[in-house]
């Protein structure tokens, strides 16, 4: 059994952590689009089995749970990954940003958390394209959450709330759902999560009377939007026990 600890940063009315007002008049709260991806990998989650989870955050927003507690909470479930979201600022309107990943600063090279670190950083960039510009988005600093957690523990900034070009990216439900897809996706690998279909699908095959869909049928799927895009598509397709390639081509038949 997986046990992930996961965070969503702050409280919705923690004074400062906000975006800024001259680039989103709504001033949208940090607590708000940290909790948003955190709701995504809970739901995303919830098509794997093997893992339990808990929040660290007050999920309705109201308190800022103070740090101390929720490194101790995570370490009394016993987690064995914690993951805490945020979105970063310091841009202060100009351009440039991106995601950072951030572990603790005595982390070694090619460690487990090391590897968690770069694993999260390199999927979340090739499923949003949020890359930034910063010299060294793989970080390691001494923050509580990072320091205090007995578990391998990475902090995730998401983009940053007061640049021109991250911010308007960040606000999306899109980017909340690539972003939360692809951190479901290294935690499945990592934690060795089954995908609930491909237990109904070892039952479908034996069963004589399944039906599998056509390539034909699943290349309108993926029109409709069905299977998402990119990676998230062959994954999905691939998950199910159909060939990506396959699909894939035909889908291309069918827009030409
Ligand atoms: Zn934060």
């Amino acid at each position: 059994m997986f046990k992930l600890a996961l965070n969503a940063g702050h409280g919705m009315n923690t004074p400062g952590k906000r975006c800024l007002k001259t680039i989103d008049n709504n001033e949208t709260r940090e607590w708000a689009l940290n909790s948003r991806i955190c709701n995504y990998i809970e739901k995303y989650l919830s098509e794997y089995e093997g893992y339990s989870l808990i929040r660290l955050d007050d999920t309705s927003g109201k308190t800022d749970i103070p740090l101390k507690t929720r490194t101790a909470k995570a370490n009394n479930f016993g987690a064995d990954f914690y993951l805490s979201i945020h979105h970063n600022a310091g841009i202060n309107g100009r351009s440039g940003g991106g995601v950072i990943a951030i572990v603790y600063k005595t982390i070694k090279d090619g460690s487990t958390t090391a590897l968690w670190q770069k694993a999260l950083y390199e999927r979340i960039i090739s499923a949003t394209g949020l890359k930034g510009n910063r010299s060294n988005p793989l970080q390691k600093q001494d923050l509580h959450e990072v320091r205090e957690s007995k578990m391998p523990a990475v902090l995730l900034e998401c983009g940053f709330m007061d640049s021109s070009t991250d911010t308007p990216v960040i606000l999306t439900e899109a980017f909340a759902q690539k972003t939360a897809r692809a951190i479901v996706e290294v935690l499945a690998e990592k934690g060795g999560l089954k995908k609930k279909d491909a237990t109904a699908k070892t039952t479908e095959t034996a069963a004589p009377t399944a039906r599998k869909k056509t390539v034909d049928e699943l290349a309108r799927e993926v029109i409709r939007g069905l299977w998402g895009n990119g990676n998230e598509r062959k994954t999905r397709l691939c998950n199910a026990g159909y060939s990506y390639r396959e699909v894939q081509a035909r889908v291309n038949q069918l827009l030409r």
